[in-house]
């Protein structure tokens, strides 16, 4: 069995953004050389999402929305975790929209089901963070 591991860095202008990583994804699946096998692809931060779904802008923006909805970043004082820090908010999105997820390889291709796709979800960006990326297979 062969194994791969990346981390991918993202540092975002704004305090949220989705990404679409399933390029950088299907990057590490060829240069791992693994033609059958997994993807683990997780957020390294405890404040950032790994998520796989469409690639349309509306429903990004439902996403933020309906996150805002759930947790609204402001008032920053309304949340206990905001004692010196401002990013409770971010903890909770994160907590929905889930730490990582798996993908299975097939012929040396991410077996993605239709209009699936791979994305970072950052709920406390403007720093660098990080993404793992591990690949197990041969
Ligand atoms: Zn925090």
């Amino acid at each position: 069995m062969k194994s791969y591991r990346k981390e991918l860095w993202f540092q975002t202008k704004t305090r949220r953004a989705y990404i679409n990583i399933t390029p950088d994804v299907e990057g590490c699946v060829r240069e791992s050389g693994i033609k059958e096998g997994i993807v683990l692809v997780n957020a390294m931060h405890i404040t950032a999402s790994v998520f796989i779904n469409d690639d349309e802008s509306g429903l990004h923006g439902d996403f933020d929305q309906w996150l805002e909805t759930l947790a609204p970043h402001e008032p920053v004082s309304k949340y206990r975790h905001n004692v010196g820090e401002d990013n409770a908010d971010a903890h909770l999105k994160r907590q929905i929209m889930g730490r990582e997820v798996v993908v299975a390889i097939t012929e040396g291709k991410l077996d993605l089901g239709t209009w699936e796709q791979i994305f970072y979800g950052e709920f406390d960006g403007r720093r660098r963070k990080r993404v793992l990326v591990k690949i197990i297979g041969e």
